[in-house]
Order: structure tokens, then sequence, then C-alpha cells
């Protein structure tokens, strides 16, 4: 009878390590905390290493059932954008996610941001679908706004006067906008209208977030009567959820022996995410900038692309080689001692939760925030794509964790070597720095305090488990 009263949980993550790794955290934590059955529903893009490990990891809770959907085969064409492409993927699996579903029979079906198609099976077969929205809540307020903007405006939106202004939210500079919505006219842009069209259909919304977080956004979704007039569903913040990392490999444990010997808060730990490249000419500043910082460091360092911030999305995890590096010649001899260069794959939760790392220069993807918020570590914002300069103005503008560095002509990308020196040395020896790392250090306290028993995120989460319990037991009275 215990059986028939777990809630069995179907979960569908999108393409990418940013996407699997906190919606199989998501996965665990409903298994271990709650006592739920979990089916993670997995459309594998990629054959990567380090996503087998976390997937096929010995480790997971044995109520977690990991299903490999099968592949179907997917044309692309030439000039599909990223979005396109990952959105194209999704729909030409909606079979395999249908008869997954349709076997599974769960109690709910939670869904990843790019899955929403996956809502009209959840309709078809009376499944309530939920969101986990994998990013900022400041994103999904964009999100929520959305539909309505694209119908009172008919212009780019470069040519509005001013910033744009989510309900309640502070503004967002047309600077800071995802790419995906810079061109109306472009197939990024219907998919992302298509999937923030959605959002207000399901049951609900788990943001992996917290009020003191995020702050101005949360309470304004809660109380601004917009939200509420476009039908949004209940937001359950339920966050910050990360993940620790899993037994090492031989590469990982030498990085960690060594930030041991480390003096406590000296190293910077540097890295783009998954997906995020540099150009070959801003690998070449930012390796001098760090050189003459003379600081500590760690850095995982992806093959440069000229062409695009995300080029490495759905391939992360493969090695960089010297020639695609381009690291300024020397450069790992004059730094030996002082920095590692890592060409794959870091263990980074590790090496953020170490005393040794005083510092994170990060793409302000979600997961590495609040990676680096649960250990209270300060942040340099370097974000390259999707909402990743909208975190990056909340983490400087809302929460005072982070700074920006300043590139060299306003608007242009590229930032220079003295401006890289700087700002390594004002997070790891400057006042400011201290002043951000006492603010870390509070914040990494009320991410504990929430997820603890009787904490909000804790408590949120329970009353949605409760009532898939209660679902059941109508169904099976
Ligand atoms: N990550 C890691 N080692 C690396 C690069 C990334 O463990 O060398 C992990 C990181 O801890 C985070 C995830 O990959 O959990 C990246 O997600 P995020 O949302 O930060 O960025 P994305 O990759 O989606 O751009």
């Amino acid at each position: 009878a215990e059986e028939t009263m777990k809630p069995h949980i179907a979960i569908l993550p999108g393409p990418g390590m940013g996407h699997i790794i906190p919606l199989l955290e998501f996965a665990k934590h409903l298994v271990i905390n709650h006592n739920c059955l979990v089916s993670f529903l997995v459309i594998r893009t990629e054959a990567s290493d380090t996503q087998t490990r976390l997937l096929e990891s010995p480790l997971l809770p044995s109520d977690l059932h990991v299903i490999n959907l099968p592949p179907a085969d997917v044309l692309f064409q030439e000039d599909m954008l990223l979005l396109t492409r990952i959105c194209v993927i999704i729909h030409e699996n909606l079979g395999s996610i249908r008869a997954a579903i349709e076997q599974n029979r769960p109690d709910a079906l939670v869904i990843d941001i790019f899955c929403t198609e996956a809502i009209d099976i959840c309709d078809e077969l009376s499944i309530p679908p939920y969101f986990f929205f994998p990013a900022s809540t400041y994103f999904l307020s964009f999100s929520l706004y959305l539909p309505t903007l694209d119908k009172e405006v008919d212009c780019q939106f470069r040519e509005l006067p001013g910033p744009i202004h989510a309900p309640g939210c502070n503004p967002i500079p047309y600077e800071d906008l995802i790419d995906q919505v810079k061109d109306r006219n472009s197939d990024d842009y219907k998919w992302i209208l298509f999937h923030s069209n959605r959002l207000t259909m399901a049951t609900g919304i788990f943001i992996n977030s917290f009020d003191e977080l995020e702050p101005v956004t949360i309470r304004a979704l809660r109380d601004d009567p917009f939200y509420k007039r476009i039908g949004t569903p209940p937001i359950h913040p339920i966050g910050p959820l990360v993940r620790e990392d899993e037994p090492l490999t031989e590469t990982d444990a030498e990085c960690l022996n060594w930030l041991d010997t480390q003096p406590t808060d000296s190293v910077l730990y540097i890295s783009l995410g998954s997906g995020g490249t540099l150009t070959s000419d801003q690998m070449t500043e930012f390796a001098h900038g760090l050189e003459m910082s003379k600081q500590r460091f760690i850095w995982v360092v992806r093959k440069t692309s000229d062409a695009s911030a995300s080029g490495a999305y759905l391939t992360a995890g493969e090695d960089a080689d010297e020639q695609t590096m381009f690291l300024p010649e020397g450069f790992t001899k004059r730094t030996e001692g002082i920095g590692l260069v890592i060409r794959s794959w870091a263990p980074q939760v590790s090496i953020l939760s170490h005393p040794s790392t005083g510092g994170f220069l990060t793409h302000c993807g979600w997961n590495s925030t609040l990676e680096s918020v649960v250990h209270g570590v300060p942040m340099i914002a370097w974000p390259l794509y999707a909402e990743q300069k909208m975190n990056a103005k909340m983490l400087s503008k809302e929460t005072g964790i982070a700074i920006k560095p300043r590139a060299v002509e306003p608007g242009k990308g590229l930032v220079g070597r003295n401006e890289i020196e700087r700002v390594v040395r004002m997070v790891l020896e400057g006042e400011e720095g201290q002043a951000m790392r006492k603010r870390a250090r509070e914040l990494k306290e009320s991410a504990a305090k929430v997820l603890n028993n009787g904490g909000s995120s804790k408590q949120e989460l329970s009353r949605v488990v409760d009532s898939w319990k209660c679902c059941q037991l109508k169904s099976t009275s």
C-alpha cells in the first residue's frame, strides 16, 4: 500500500547540461526528500562522458528511473539558430515522449521551458503539467510579459524609446535582452513567443530561486495584478537546488589537491558554463589580464569561436587543444604554480565549495549562479548569451554579489587586459571584493535556511507533493 501512496512524477528536461543538471537535481530531491517515484525522460543529443556519468551514476536513488527516449532522426537546415535547433529536436521527439508518458501514466509531468509542446500530451491524457523554470525569475517575468508586449508593439524592440518593463520588475535595457527577441522576424523569436505563450497553461511553475536572491521579481510575480490577469499559474519558489559533484576523475582530483595547497579565498575560478566560448581576440586579452593580475586561478578553457558565444553548447565536455585555445605563447609555462588550465570539464561544485576559492568569473548561467550563491562565492559577471545578461544585471544591481567588467567601447564586446587585471584584483584583494564576499556569505546562509525543514522552499515543495498525494487518493478511492 505504501508504494501506491508514492506520487509518480515524470520529468522532461530539454537538451544541454544546463537543463539536465537542474532537472536531475530536482528529480533526486523529489525522490530523496519527498518520497516520490520519478521517471526522468531524456532526449540524448550528446554522447559526452560527463553526461553519461551523470545519468548513469550508480549513486542515483533507486526510485529515480532514467529513461533514454529512442532518438528521432532530426534534419537541420544549415541556417537554423541554436534555439530553433533545440526546439526542432524536441518537436521531432514528441512521438517517443508521448509513448513514454502513456506507458508510465505519471501523476504529474514536470517540463522544461523548451518542452512546452508536451502540454498537449498532458491534456489528452489528463495529466497535470508543471514547469520547472531553469533560469532566473527575472527572466521568467520577461517571458510571462512577452506575449503582451508582442501584441502591443509593432516595431522591433530596439526601436522602443526606453527599456522593457515587465510589470513590477526592474527594467531591462535593450542590450540585456536575449538575442532571440532582437529580430522579431526570426524563427528563434517565434519559438520563444510560442513557449512564453504556453507558460500560463501549466498547473504550477517551479522556480529554482528564493526570496532573498530575487526579492523584487518574486514579490512582483506574487503581488502585481498583471500576472493574475494574464492567468499566471501558482509560482513555487523551491530553490536554490544545486548538485554536489560525484566521485572524481583523476584530473578532478589533481585540481582539488592543488586547491588544498592554496591560501583561503585566494583562487579565482573561471568558467563560462557548458557552452560558452570567447573570440580569439578576447581570449588573448583575457589571458594577458589574468597573468598581469598575478592572482591564483583555475581556468576551464574551451575552444575559441569567433562566430558564436554559445559555440560549445551541444558539444560541452570536448577537449580543446593548444591550437584552438589561442592562449598567448608561453602562458601555461609562465603561470605554472599560480594557475591551472583545465581543457574540458571541471568539478565546478567541489571547486566553489572549497575554502581556497575566493571568486568566480562566470558567464552567469543560472546553475553556475546558484552554485556560487550556495557556496558564498562573489562573482565577476561575464555574460555571453541566453538570459545571462539579465542575470548579470540582477546579481550586480539587485543582489550586490557580482561586478561586471567594462568593455573597451560601450556596446562592443571586447574587454581589455587592464580592465581584466583590475576586476580580478578587486574581487580577490580589494575592499569592494570584501564587501561582496560578506554579502555572498549572508546569502549563503539564507540559502541554507530556506532549504532546511521549516524553510520556505522546503515547505513550498511539500505542499505541492501533498496535493499530488491527495489527487492520487481521490483517483484510487
Ligand atoms: N559545469 C561543470 N564543469 C564545467 C562547466 C560546467 O560542472 O567545467 C556545470 C556547472 O556546475 C553547472 C552547469 O554545468 O551546473 C552549467 O549550467 P549553467 O546554467 O551555469 O550554464 P549553461 O551551461 O547552461 O550555459
